[in-house]
């Protein structure tokens, strides 16, 4: 069994290599659930859409968001009758969400997750980490935000100065998944908003020690491969680089994968693991994700 912890862009594109060379049954993947809430009456579990999304082929990778080739007139209509919507749900989209709110009154996060993954024919295994609503605040030089509002009102432009989330329960199945695994993948996602709300469930840390365990690193030089993430390192004092990410992780650790161009900081990164790996880590097509994916794999 292989474990896979993840976000809704890095990661996913992992996936999507994995995918091809491990036994989709022995996949586990768990999904940050963050960002989880309530938007238009629908129930909104971006990163968790886009885990489904992607194991089954249908992720619109454009974006790491939705289905692709989707259309949107319910959106457009929303717009018309001055109700325009924060979130842009495509209408594909839509059903899955509007399912997955109907199926949550009777059955719970996971359980319903569970029901569209075989809708969708995954074998693989998909579960939230935590079936509870997490509280997010942002602080930054505008004020306090919600993570949504800082990341589509905002486009992620304020300075992050902090931020703060609440402890949630993991899900019953978190702590089995990892303990039943010979390997722990950390993808490439972002550490503070996507990793770290993992990593912070109780019991989740301490599983990771008796696992190998492995990161890839979503920081090339200085910068994320995309997104904010340097903006919630920051805030946090964590070196925006694969040194930072190798401290964060280091307790846990046994082997981090960063890029070529990342080469010259080896000792440095050694420090707070015992195997640094270099390789192409940017995934523009699939044979990247493939190979990244071997390389993780077949040691
Ligand atoms: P979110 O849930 O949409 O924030 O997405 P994630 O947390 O899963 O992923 C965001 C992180 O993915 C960013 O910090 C990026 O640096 C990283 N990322 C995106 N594409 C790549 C890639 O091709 N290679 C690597 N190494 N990291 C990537």
């Amino acid at each position: 069994m292989i474990t896979v912890l993840s976000g809704g862009t890095g990661t996913p594109k992992l996936l999507q290599g994995l995918k091809e060379i491990v036994n989709p049954k022995e996949l586990t993947i768990i999904v940050n659930t963050l960002e989880n809430n309530y938007f238009s009456g629908v129930y909104v579990s971006a990163d968790i859409d886009t885990v489904l999304y992607t194991m089954a082929d249908i992720i619109n990778e454009d974006l790491w968001y939705g289905i692709k080739g989707d259309t949107f007139i319910t959106n457009k209509k929303l717009d018309e009758l001055g109700s325009p919507e924060l979130l842009r749900i495509g209408d594909n989209d839509r059903a899955f969400k509007i399912q997955k709110t109907q199926l949550m009154r009777e059955y719970g996060l996971a359980d319903s997750v569970d029901i569209q993954a075989k809708k969708l024919d995954i074998k693989s295994k998909i579960i939230p980490m935590s079936e509870e609503q997490s509280e997010v605040s942002i602080i930054t030089d505008i004020g306090e935000l919600n993570f949504h509002d800082f990341l589509i009102k905002y486009q992620s432009k304020p300075e992050v100065l902090d931020i703060k989330f609440s402890n949630v329960s993991p899900y019953k199945g978190v702590i089995k998944a990892i303990k039943k695994s010979e390997m722990i993948i950390i993808g490439p996602s972002n550490p503070i908003t996507s990793i770290l709300p993992i990593l912070s469930l109780e019991g989740v840390k301490e599983a990771l020690k008796d696992c190998y365990v492995v990161a890839v690193s979503p920081i090339i030089g200085e910068n994320p491969v995309s997104g904010p993430a340097s903006k919630f390192m920051k805030a946090l004092n964590i070196d925006v680089s694969s040194i930072g990410i190798a401290s964060l992780y280091g307790d846990f650790l046994d082997e981090i994968i960063v890029d070529n161009k990342d080469n010259k900081l080896k000792d440095q990164i050694g420090k707070y693991v015992n195997k640094v790996t270099i390789t192409n880590t940017i995934m523009n097509d699939l044979e990247d994700k493939r190979n990244l994916s071997e390389l993780i794999i077949n040691k």
